[in-house]
Order: C-alpha cells, then sequence, then structure tokens
C-alpha cells in the first residue's frame, strides 16, 4: 500500500534509542515515523505499580508454572509486568552448546524504559579507552569528553538523582538530590569506608524534587517500590473513563467503543439523567435537536497533558454532533479543518463552557493543547473533560 506521506526519518522500535531519537528529531522539525512492534501503553490499564497482591489471583505470582511455559527467558518478568515483555514461547531463539544467554526482550512502546533498573551511571575514559588500560580490543573513537554534554543534556532531560562523588571511573553530573540511604546502606558505607572504599548512593533516573517544568506530567517518586511494573508517577497521569451504554477506549486491539470496562468486565456505569440532558439542551442550542449521547468520555488532564489533532471519526451517524464540556483548569482547544495539519483555530475554554460541533464539521481535526499549570477551587490542578456522543 503507498502512502503519499513521505517522513524525513525511520526509527525501528520506540525504546530509550529510539524514543531518544525521535524526541531530538521532532524537537528540530523533522518528520519522524516510528514503527514499533509491540502495543501501545494506557498507564491506567498497563500500569500495576499499585495493585496489591491480595488484588491479584495467586497473590500476584499467576497460575504455577506459567513462567516456565510462557517466558522462561524473561528473567525480571513478573505477572504483574508480563505484557511488556515477548513470550518467549512466540519467539524461540537457540544459543550454542555450553553458552547460554539470557535475552531479556521488551515488546511494547516504550521498550525496557517500562521496567530497566533506571541506573543511570557515566561511562568514563576507563571504559572507552578501555584497550589502553588493559591491552584488550580496541578503544572507542570517541572520549569521555566528546561524550560529557551529551550526558548532561540526558541527564536534565530524564532527570537522575545523585551526589557528585568525585570519582573519576563514574564521572559526576548534573544530578537531582540523591536518595537518602537506609539504615543498611548507612552500615554499609561505614564498613567500606573502613576497608578505604567509597559506598555511593546510585545515580537513577528517577525524580527526588518536583519535577522541571518540560518533564511534562511527571511526579515526584513516592517510594511505592513496584517501578519494574509500570510507574504510574511516570505517566502523563491523563486519565480517561466512560459513562454510558458505549464507552471509549484504548486497547491492544487498538482503540473502539466497548460495552464493558476492560478493567472489571463490567458495563459502564450509567450516564447520569443530568448528563443527558445538559448534552441534549447545549446541542439544541447550537442547532442539533435531538442528539442521542450513549457515550460520554470523561477525560482528566493534569498540567502539560493534551490532546493531538484527531477527528472522531468512529461514531456510526456523523448526523448527530459531538458535545464537550470543560471543568476545572482553563483549556485552549483548536480547530484544524477536514484534513490534518494547518495553523488551528485556537478557542480558549474556562470551567463550565460546553463546544458543539456537527454538520460540516462534524469531523473536523481537533486538539487540546497542553494544559497550563493552575488551580481550580474544586478540581484543583486539574482539568475535566467529558466529551458526548452518539456512538452507536
Ligand atoms: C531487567 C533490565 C534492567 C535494566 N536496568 C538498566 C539500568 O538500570 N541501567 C541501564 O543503563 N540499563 C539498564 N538496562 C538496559 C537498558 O534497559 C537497555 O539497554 C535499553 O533500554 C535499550 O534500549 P533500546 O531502545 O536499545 O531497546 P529496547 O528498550 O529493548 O527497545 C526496543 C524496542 O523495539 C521494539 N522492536 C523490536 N523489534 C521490532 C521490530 N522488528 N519492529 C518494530 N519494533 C521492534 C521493541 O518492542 C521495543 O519497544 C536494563 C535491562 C533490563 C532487561
Amino acid at each position: 500500500m503507498r502512502s503519499a506521506k513521505r517522513y524525513d526519518a525511520l526509527i525501528i522500535g520506540s525504546g530509550a534509542s529510539g524514543g531518544m531519537a525521535a524526541k531530538e528529531l521532532t524537537s528540530r522539525g523533522f518528520e519522524v515515523l516510528v514503527l514499533e512492534a509491540g502495543p501501545p501503553v494506557n498507564p491506567t490499564r498497563d500500569f500495576s505499580s499499585h495493585t496489591w497482591p491480595y488484588q491479584m489471583m495467586y497473590r500476584g505470582f499467576g497460575p504455577p508454572g506459567w513462567k516456565q511455559q510462557e517466558q522462561w527467558m524473561q528473567d525480571t518478568a513478573s505477572y504483574y509486568s508480563r505484557h511488556f515483555y515477548v513470550k518467549d514461547s512466540e519467539h524461540p531463539y537457540t544459543t550454542d552448546p555450553g553458552k547460554p544467554f539470557m535475552w531479556v526482550r521488551a515488546r511494547i512502546v516504550g521498550g525496557k524504559t517500562l521496567h530497566w533498573g533506571r541506573l543511570s551511571w557515566r561511562l568514563s575514559d576507563l571504559d572507552f579507552k578501555a584497550a589502553s588500560h588493559d591491552g584488550f580490543g580496541d578503544d572507542w573513537p570517541i572520549s569521555y569528553a566528546e561524550m560529557a554534554p551529551y550526558y548532561d543534556r540526558v541527564e536534565e532531560f530524564i532527570g537522575v538523582s545523585g551526589n557528585n562523588d568525585g570519582l573519576t571511573h563514574v564521572p559526576d553530573g548534573k544530578y537531582m538530590p540523591a536518595m537518602p540511604m537506609t539504615c543498611g546502606e548507612h552500615l554499609l558505607r561505614k564498613g567500606a569506608e573502613k576497608t578505604g572504599r567509597p559506598a555511593i548512593s546510585s545515580r537513577v533516573a528517577m525524580l527526588t524534587t518536583q519535577p522541571k517544568s518540560f518533564m511534562k506530567g511527571r511526579r515526584k517518586c513516592h517510594y511505592c517500590g513496584h517501578c519494574g511494573d509500570g510507574c504510574i508517577t511516570n505517566d502523563r497521569q491523563s486519565g480517561l473513563t466512560n459513562c454510558g451504554d458505549a464507552g471509549w477506549l484504548t486497547d491492544r486491539s487498538g482503540y473502539r467503543y466497548d460495552e464493558r470496562d476492560p478493567s472489571t468486565g463490567r458495563a459502564w456505569p450509567a450516564m447520569p439523567d443530568e448528563f443527558r440532558q445538559l448534552a441534549l439542551g447545549a446541542a439544541t442550542r447550537a442547532g442539533f435537536p435531538g442528539f442521542v449521547p450513549d457515550a460520554c468520555l470523561v477525560n482528566r488532564y493534569t498540567p502539560g497533558s493534551r490532546l493531538t489533532a484527531h477527528r472522531d471519526a468512529d461514531e456510526q451517524d456523523f448526523e448527530q454532533p459531538i458535545v464537550s464540556v470543560s471543568l476545572g483548569l482553563p483549556a485552549s482547544f483548536a480547530f484544524y479543518s477536514l484534513t490534518r495539519g494547518g495553523k488551528g483555530r485556537g478557542v480558549a475554554l474556562e470551567d463550565g463552557d460546553v463546544l458543539v460541533w456537527g454538520g460540516p464539521s462534524r469531523l473536523v481535526y481537533h486538539a487540546v493543547r497542553p494544559i497550563k499549570p493552575g488551580t481550580h477551587p474544586v478540581t484543583g490542578g486539574l482539568r475535566y473533560n467529558l466529551t458526548f456522543r452518539h456512538a452507536r
């Protein structure tokens, strides 16, 4: 199938390498296509860092034997995080006799950044120029001095906590405050010092202070300790839920309407009559009498969250309009045209504003620009949006 769209760069895989490459290229105006073999991530559904063992069958250990049958090489996969990884039963590999190799493979948007240990050490010239030190192999063609500015940039962008310890083999960097040592670690440090060895805090890509403004939607670590199960504080916290007969959702099979909430297996809560009347009244005043909403998407936006340009084209009846109710923090809504792209016309939305579009504009592309930080007397630092549609 031919596509008219031409891209400047094609990136295979959305892990740390692909993700960072995409960020750097797009920030310089490149049109980038990222192809990812794994499914998209929906933090609310896919991350179980806050799921207690008693909420899981088998207390989180999974049915006996599941790991040996499906993911025997995915050493760090737990029953909580198994969906981040490939199934060895589907992607087997062989190794030479006597040379076993454990190949942990992510298969999801974000790749191994969903489960890595977050340890973020700098290599030094002991590594880059190892051959000059020990005579083995070849020196790298780059030196630490050349790499240092890039380490600086990445550390500041992802947020790495740690101390500057003045050790040449693990060069210092641009760190947020280190996590305090535990009692056991203090004892270890004291013991190590007696032998002349420094014991230092790990340098880890975890936010120990309030995020900087460009760390959109991220939050300070709250030490829940389930980092490998998908860190919910790292998501953009733009949760969504639904009420009504049909709920809008995204999962491994893509976007769709479904009559059941996949997280509970139950029907969505009924749409309150007040909601229905509000939507009907607004649609009627906008010239669309007889609007019958059967889906109400409830979006929660934290500062920095946004909706990229899209159009609502999965409904059965485009004669029916869309009614959008804004609550809490203000937002800037952008209307484009029937094709993607262009500048977009901004519409400032305040708490209580209702936007209705339909007729010839029913399929226009629209977006919500990043929410600016603020506080609202009822919703605090959040914006909520109710989108009413006639889905089926
Ligand atoms: C358990 C564990 C802990 C780790 N801890 C640390 C640590 O503390 N510090 C550290 O520095 N490093 C750590 N690492 C290593 C680090 O996570 C990886 O080096 C890094 O994430 C690799 O990034 P990547 O983008 O190259 O690959 P990945 O993150 O694996 O991303 C590859 C992406 O490509 C996709 N993909 C694969 N094949 C295809 C295809 N054919 N088409 C399209 N997409 C495809 C995958 O789905 C995946 O999303 C750890 C690794 C593991 C397994």
